[in-house]
């Protein structure tokens, strides 16, 4: 459907996109991951000429839309594209939103365009929502009404560039529950994303961008279980991750639970699974001696969907568990709520792991 060949974007002496090549079936559903700042928007605007690439190719169904022949507006078309940051005509209803398109682009008549809004509407949960502005809409309703105006003017594939990342956390699975909905009905998408569950869940392919190129393609099990190359292991490895150091007893416990409770957010924990993960974590640095600093790691495995704890502490040698003194209410929450939980004592160190796996 799209075939990319040598494509290279320049700014000035900056060289984004250095040597894109990829083909794009019908039906592909592709996660785009990587670091910020290595091109990934760059290479959707490219794709649907928001963007002019610096040189080579882009076909559309075997029509290259670069070519100075080529009929812009109506190969563009074919192409939706959905912004992290909505782009709704803020002066326009809802309902007006999702038909303008349909008019001016696609010739339909008005009770035309307004019954396919309302399927659409429907679609996306909002059908009561016609008749208000996008100002009246919350952020994971406002992106609902985007990817319902984006698909009012029947594009073959959709581009997303971050489309969950401007929402508060609690409306992210409403908009990726919407776009699930449109891959189980075989719509051709690919989405730049952060949310690594959702893009392992959903995909049938995930480019890794890196150093201006499609570092790695493969499926969500090659790249995000078995990466074949040091850059994307290394940036699997660290989402994966959540690691934090604790210097001594004046640390800023609301910076700590506010970055763990993104950290478990973005891998789909419930908010309750949440609180208890950061409840044991609570209770853990209540036991721990934490003067001589303490190092946090929380691993998250997709296959288990569990959470693997290491607390590191750094000022002695003896059992913290087992310790006379230990406080027995923090310990016996701790105990309870996590599914396994051993000791290591070292050198100069003592090390707590748990494993907590959510109902
Ligand atoms: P990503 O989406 O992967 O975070 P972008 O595609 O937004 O990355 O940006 C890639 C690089 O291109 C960045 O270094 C960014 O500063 C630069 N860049 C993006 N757009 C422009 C522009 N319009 N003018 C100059 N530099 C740009
Ligand atoms: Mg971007």
């Amino acid at each position: 459907m799209i075939t990319v060949n040598h494509l290279q974007k320049k700014y000035d002496t900056l060289t984004v996109l250095r040597d894109v090549s990829t083909t794009i079936n019908k039906g592909d559903v592709i996660s785009i991951i990587g670091p910020s700042g290595t091109g990934k928007s760059t290479f959707l605007r490219c794709l649907n000429l928001l963007d002019p690439p610096t040189s080579g190719t882009i076909e559309i169904d075997g029509e290259n839309i670069l070519s100075p022949k080529a009929d812009v507006p109506r190969l563009r078309r074919k192409m939706g594209m959905v912004f992290q940051s909505f782009n709704l005509f803020e002066h326009l209803s809802v309902m007006d939103n999702l038909t303008i398109g349909q008019i001016k682009l696609l010739k339909r008549s008005k009770p035309e365009a307004e019954k396919r809004a309302i399927e659409l509407l429907k679609m996306v949960g909002l059908a009561e929502k016609a008749h208000v502005y996008p100002s009246q809409l919350s952020g994971g309703q406002k992106q609902r009404v985007a990817i319902a105006r984006c698909l009012s003017v029947e594009p073959e594939i959709i581009l997303f560039d971050e489309p969950t990342s401007a929402l508060d956390p609690t409306m992210v699975s409403e908009v990726l529950g919407v776009i699930r909905d449109l891959a189980a009905k075989g719509m051709t998408m690919a989405i730049v994303t952060h949310e690594m569950s959702f893009a392992r869940d959903v995909s049938t392919r995930i480019f890794y961008m890196d150093e201006g190129i499609i570092y790695e393609d493969g499926t969500p099990e090659e790249i995000f279980t078995h990466p074949k190359k040091e850059k994307t292991r290394f940036f699997i490895n660290r989402i994966k991750c959540f690691e934090y150091k604790i210097a001594n007893r004046d640390y800023d416990l609301y910076e700590l639970n506010s970055l763990m409770y993104a950290f478990f957010a973005k891998h789909f924990f419930s908010k309750e699974a949440s609180n208890k993960l950061v409840l044991i974590v609570e209770e853990l640095l209540q036991i721990m001696p934490i003067d001589g600093g303490v190092d946090i790691v929380l691993e998250f495995s997709e296959k288990e969907k569990s959470v693997q704890g290491i607390l590191t502490q750094h000022q002695c040698s003896k059992s913290i568990i087992n310790h006379q003194g230990v406080d027995k209410l923090s310990l016996s929450i701790i105990k309870n709520m996590s599914s396994s939980i051993t000791e290591e004592i070292g050198e100069g160190q003592t090390q707590i792991r748990f494993t907590f796996v959510p109902q």
